[in-house]
């Protein structure tokens, strides 16, 4: 029985609701009056439920689905003004002892190289990555006994001390296995900024195919590991699915519910979601998964996410290319990573980079690149973490974004943190393009 207050994985995604809802979306895809009325109701960014985003999902009428992407578009623009958060991964290790099969880090890869970074190579890695401009990391890693919990509270520590030139992280996401109460309490601790876990799938016997083995295999831990992040005291979590792994209606329907769940029971919607769509790497073979999903649909969920879940941020990462990348921007994307490798030491040993990557990268532009490009199409690049170090995070940060606060306030911001990566970092023709922005902001 559907419950958005349950603590219990399959009453909060409840599998018949997911399945009305679809069935409701699509008798319901060409009802012009009220696709209409839930396009009028999100334009004052209160949100839409899981069933009526769903409806605007399955639309195909071709001008409201135009309206559609204006909405998103304006409600992005209103609620975050035109800045694009700037943030690159690093991967400790890949090491794993689950078998996800659409992971090359799956246990039974043996062709792979295993590779755990020690302390002094991450803080080379650091390094590299203090010299392209980044001030915000996601670091990754597999789930193994090689890199327990202690493992990465010293890689975090490791990252946060590291002063090289001008250079600072001063933000650290964490993406790694769901885990304890305790541990996540620990990761609070070590100042964290979000925890990202992505449920890959909402289907409940697909996730279970997908992982034949391994303490991933369990589906209530996985799809409850927010909660206990929540009740460790992490108030910022980032959800996520790996669109082609199911049905994508039933998992866009299930990701929305997840992110009603928070809200209803901690008070605070997710901080960020991601919409990362399966693609090749190394043993994986795309073709296989039968749920891959186009552009176009690619399209429609970047939006209608956006028009759902006004408040949260939306990340778009290098799997992407430029051309898809430059269109999820338009719709709602309010970070992009840049200059990333997805390889175990990859910022320093290019060697390394194609060996041990967790997936391969379509947009391979360096962070001097992305920066020039998203100049061009108007956005200002921001390497802001303000936010997170004035504790302005959890329920306080969404409060500020609902009042409209965050484009406000976050424009100078964004401009102050940009003016300082073109002084440190930026190539001439970046530098000027962004003193030009920069110059015309301040009229
Ligand atoms: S997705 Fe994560 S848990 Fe699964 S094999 Fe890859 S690294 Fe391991």
């Amino acid at each position: 029985m559907y419950n958005a207050h349950s603590k219990i994985a399959e009453e909060f995604i409840a599998n018949d609701e997911i399945i009305d809802s679809i069935e409701y979306a699509k008798s319901n895809a060409t009802n012009r009056t009220l696709i209409e009325s839930l396009l009028k109701k999100a334009a004052d960014c209160q949100g839409l439920s899981h069933r009526e985003a769903a409806v605007l999902l399955e639309c195909n009428i071709a001008d409201l689905n135009e309206q559609m992407f204006d909405l998103a578009r304006r409600i992005k623009e209103k609620l975050y003004g035109n800045r694009i958060v700037m943030f690159a991964p690093l991967y400790l290790s890949n090491y794993c002892v689950n078998s996800c099969l659409y992971c090359p880090y799956h246990a039974k890869n043996k062709t792979m190289p295993r590779i755990k970074l020690t302390q002094e190579e991450i803080a080379r890695e650091v390094i590299a990555l203090q010299d392209m401009g980044h001030k915000r990391l996601a670091i990754e890693s597999g789930e193994h006994p090689q890199t327990p919990i202690e493992y990465i509270l010293e890689s975090i520590k490791t990252i946060y001390s590291i002063k090289h030139k001008n250079g600072a992280i001063r933000r650290v996401n964490v993406n790694i296995a769901a885990t304890t109460v305790e541990n996540y309490q620990k990761l609070k601790e070590a100042e964290i900024g979000t925890y990202i876990l992505f449920q890959e799938t909402y289907q409940k016997e697909n996730y279970e195919r997908l992982h034949p083995h391994g303490p991933k295999s369990n589906y209530a831990y996985h799809t409850e590991a927010m909660d206990r992040a929540m009740e460790g005291g992490i108030d910022d979590v980032g959800l996520g699915v790996l669109f082609g792994l199911s049905d994508y209606q039933y998992d866009f329907v299930g990701l929305l519910m997840h992110a009603e769940h928070l809200e209803a029971v901690w008070g605070v919607g997710p901080h960020t979601i991601s919409v990362p769509r399966i693609c090749p790497a190394d043993t994986i073979d795309t073709t296989l998964f039968e749920y891959g999903i186009p552009d176009d649909i690619f399209q429609k969920i970047v939006a209608v996410i956006r028009i759902a879940v006004p408040y949260t941020g939306m990340i778009v990462s290098t799997r992407e290319s430029q051309t898809m990348r430059e269109k999820a921007l338009a719709l709602g994307i309010s970070q992009i990573s840049g200059g990333s490798h997805t390889s175990v030491g990859g910022y320093e040993e290019e060697h390394q980079a194609n060996e041990t990557a967790q997936f391969d990268i379509s947009d391979q532009r360096s962070l001097d690149e992305i920066v020039n490009w998203l100049l061009d199409l108007g956005y200002i690049p921001s390497f802001c973490t303000a936010c997170y170090s004035s504790g302005r995070t959890g329920g306080r940060f969404m409060s500020m974004v609902k009042n409209g606060l965050i484009a406000k306030n976050c424009t100078a911001n964004a401009l102050i943190t940009l003016k300082e990566y073109l002084k440190d970092y930026a190539s001439d023709e970046t530098r000027i393009k962004g003193e030009k922005l920069i110059d015309e902001c301040k009229r």
